[in-house]
């Protein structure tokens, strides 16, 4: 059974990691041309039930709890005037929580557990033909092809390969502003005090200002505003940003101020709630390819986990891969449903009117529930 994986993200790593623990082969097809040709952005929190259970089945949990940083998951929330509105502290190197790890330092951390052969660096796939007998025919940027048995869709929000399954469009939910700021203990120490360890959310009125801490010392800036509020391109100068926040207290519009750069805006987009597709032998989709949905703390916890579960089925149905894509499949369209739901609902919340009170009423721990985490 040859198996391609298109796409090397999260997913699609975590997929090809626990099929070569069970002894199955499988080649990733990455567009980008190696592991450091693009910064992966900033920090996740991997949550126990989803992108932890996918680690520990990977074998990787030592090496993850090396590599998280626990008192990541620090967060305030304050309003528009620099009031804190919560202010939560984890259990100091306690990993019961969702700890925080950089987004770069889990992908290395998968890439070193694969084969060095495992990922093929700039084969952008650009067309996937049924063949007569079965599989599929990879064709990639630059005229490589190469032919596989069991075609994966781990590649992402703007998935090539979920065209063969379902004509879903995605919606534009809202448009996210990032900055970064360098070495801010540095040269920012009042902005790295406010930050902390883990994440700030400033919540106005229809818009956030939120910053996260990530490993390398540096501030991950995100501004999240309604979408088509205005055109994307007005969001590309600090001055421009710094009048959206007028009238905000400057201790906190500092952090726009102190930017490296021009400030990058983009379009978050998500896949309709519900997006199901028929089976079709030889090719599924996991992750982002299978359900975009906002950022709100799951989408890379979910792709691990479809992750894993594929990986299970493949590896237990060697002989019969269409019935476990099939099994596969129908658990995590029940899985997705409700979460990509409750993504739904914290997003429009956060960039509403409210969005302060019912931020606070919402991430306020309960007793047995650790509060999921907003990551825009
Ligand atoms: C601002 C922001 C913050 C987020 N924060 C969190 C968070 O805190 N927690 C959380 O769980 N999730 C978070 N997410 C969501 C998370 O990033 C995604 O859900 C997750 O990365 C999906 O993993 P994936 O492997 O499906 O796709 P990706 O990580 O996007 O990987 C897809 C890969 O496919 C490659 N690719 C694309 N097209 C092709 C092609 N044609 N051929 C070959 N390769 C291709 C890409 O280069 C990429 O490497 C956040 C998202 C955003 C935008």
């Amino acid at each position: 059974m040859r198996i391609a994986i298109a796409g090397g993200g999260l997913g699609g790593l975590t997929l090809a990691r626990i099929l070569h623990r069970h002894g199955v082969g499988a080649v990733v097809y990455e567009r980008e041309a190696s592991r450091s040709a693009r910064s992966q952005g900033g920090m996740l929190d991997l949550h126990p039930e989803s992108g932890q259970q996918a680690l520990a089945d990977a074998g990787l949990t030592d090496r993850f709890r090396s590599e998280a940083r626990p008192e990541g998951e620090e967060h305030r929330i304050l309003d528009p005037a620099g009031r804190t509105l919560v202010h939560h502290k984890p259990q100091p190197g306690s990993f019961s929580g969702r700890p925080e790890i950089d987004r770069s330092v889990l992908r290395d951390l998968l890439l070193d557990s694969l084969p060095g052969d495992t990922v093929a660096w700039q084969h952008r796939l650009v067309a996937a033909t049924p063949r007569p007998g079965g599989g599929f025919g990879l064709t990639f940027d630059g005229g490589h092809s190469a032919d596989c048995d069991v075609l994966i869709g781990a590649d992402g929000a703007r998935s090539l390969v979920r065209s063969l399954l379902t004509d879903a469009r995605l919606s534009y939910v809202a448009t996210l502003v990032e900055l970064s700021i360098s070495d801010a203990d540095q040269r920012h120490p009042d902005l790295a005090e406010l930050v902390g360890p883990g994440n700030l959310w400033c919540i106005g009125v229809n818009q956030i200002l939120a910053a996260q801490r990530l490993g390398d010392g540096r501030i991950r800036v995100g501004i999240s505003v309604r979408a088509k509020d205005r055109d994307i391109d007005t969001y590309r100068s600090k001055r421009a940003l710094l009048d959206l926040f007028d009238g905000w207290d400057p201790s906190l519009t500092a952090l726009i101020e102190a930017g490296d750069s021009a400030p990058t805006p983009r379009r978050i987009e998500a896949m309709p709630i519900g997006t199901r597709w028929a089976n079709r032998p030889g090719i599924t989709l996991l992750g982002d390819a299978a359900h975009l949905m906002p950022p709100v703390g799951e989408g890379a916890n979910q792709a691990m986990l479809d992750a894993a579960e594929l990986a299970a089925e493949l590896a237990t149905n060697t002989a019969d891969p269409d019935s476990a894509i099939r099994t596969y499949e129908e658990a995590m369209f029940t899985r997705i449903q409700p979460i990509a739901e409750m993504s739904a609902r914290v997003q429009a919340m956060m960039l509403s009117p409210t969005a302060a009170d019912d931020i606070v009423r919402f991430f306020t721990p309960r007793p047995t529930e650790p509060a999921p985490a907003p990551t825009a």
